[in-house]
């Protein structure tokens, strides 16, 4: 944190160089865009093909084929997904948070994709539907659906708390993976990376910039819907957090589960439709 009586005085221009208008770092115009009118048209007549339900506390791997969609729906009450993503045919590529979050903000709705990580860096998922769009940013300063937490953890809460808890979502995803793919739990825990936390209410706090939750607005029956660029491994955690509107880590929370749809989309509507190539940066790095 910035401190509040801070140790430099400042200089004679400090108010002009606060002044200093902003410019967005990566203006996303110049980005490839989605096809959203065909997303939509998937979407519209798409039927259900596969359903996960992950259980409170707990979490569950789920697969999509590129061109399909999945969407995480909220059943019996408000919580929290904590979600990961994977090439299904490589787990070294993996969803990207940071460069999603410089990408398209610090929350994301319709129309933002899911990046994935370096080599790679193409699209892995399109948000293509948010029932919880009409929230914005509140006045505090929060919203919903971020990229800008990581996952809770028992290696945090251990430094926060001194006790042990096995249910983080760090925990759950590591769990979860392990059980899909037959890997060890500790090559596992390798592979789990930084979530986009689904539902979940969060910001920084104007004065200090402090990252926050609050009680998320989402209600049994909203949903986030995604369309699969390329061939998918996906983890949700239902975060013991519950709504994530007082505590995690621990098992005070109330906690509800999640449900994950794979849906088809409408016949033809895919049609000559091709998964984003990998970035085509040749890898020299200035190297003779
Ligand atoms: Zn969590």
């Amino acid at each position: 944190m910035k401190p509040s009586r801070p140790e430099t005085t400042a200089p004679a221009d400090a108010d002009a160089r606060r002044a200093v208008a902003p410019v967005i770092c990566y203006p996303p115009e110049t980005l490839p865009a989605p096809d959203m009118v065909r997303y939509r048209a998937a979407l519209a007549e798409a039927r259900v093909a596969d359903t996960t339900l992950v259980s409170p506390r707990d979490a569950a791997c789920f697969r999509v084929r590129a061109g399909q969609m999945f969407r995480i729906v909220s059943v019996e009450g408000p919580q929290v997904g904590d979600l990961n993503l994977w090439n299904a045919h490589d787990l070294s590529e993996r969803f990207y948070s940071g460069k999603t979050r410089a990408l398209h903000g610090t929350h994301l709705s319709t129309g933002d994709r899911l990046w994935s990580s370096f080599p790679s860096l193409r699209p892995m998922a399109t948000v293509i539907a948010d029932s919880l769009d009409w929230y914005g940013f509140d006045s505090f300063g929060g919203s919903v659906h971020d990229v800008i937490g990581t996952r809770c953890d028992p290696y945090t809460g251990r430094l926060l708390s001194g006790g042990d808890y096995h249910h983080c979502c760090h925990s759950n995803l590591t769990r979860a993976l392990a059980t899909e793919t037959g890997l060890p739990l500790t090559e596992a825990e390798a592979h789990v990376h930084d979530v986009l936390n689904v539902f979940m209410c969060t910001g920084f706090s104007r004065d200090t910039g402090q990252y926050f939750m609050k009680a998320s607005p989402v209600r049994p029956g909203d949903r986030l819907a995604f369309m699969a660029e390329i061939d998918l491994l996906g983890a949700l955690s239902a975060c013991p957090g519950g709504d994530c509107g007082s505590a995690h880590s621990n098992d005070t929370a109330t906690c509800f589960p999640l449900r994950v749809d794979v849906l088809d989309p409408a016949p033809g509507s895919m049609d000559g439709w091709q998964p984003p190539a990998p970035n085509a940066y040749d890898r020299s790095h200035g190297a003779d």
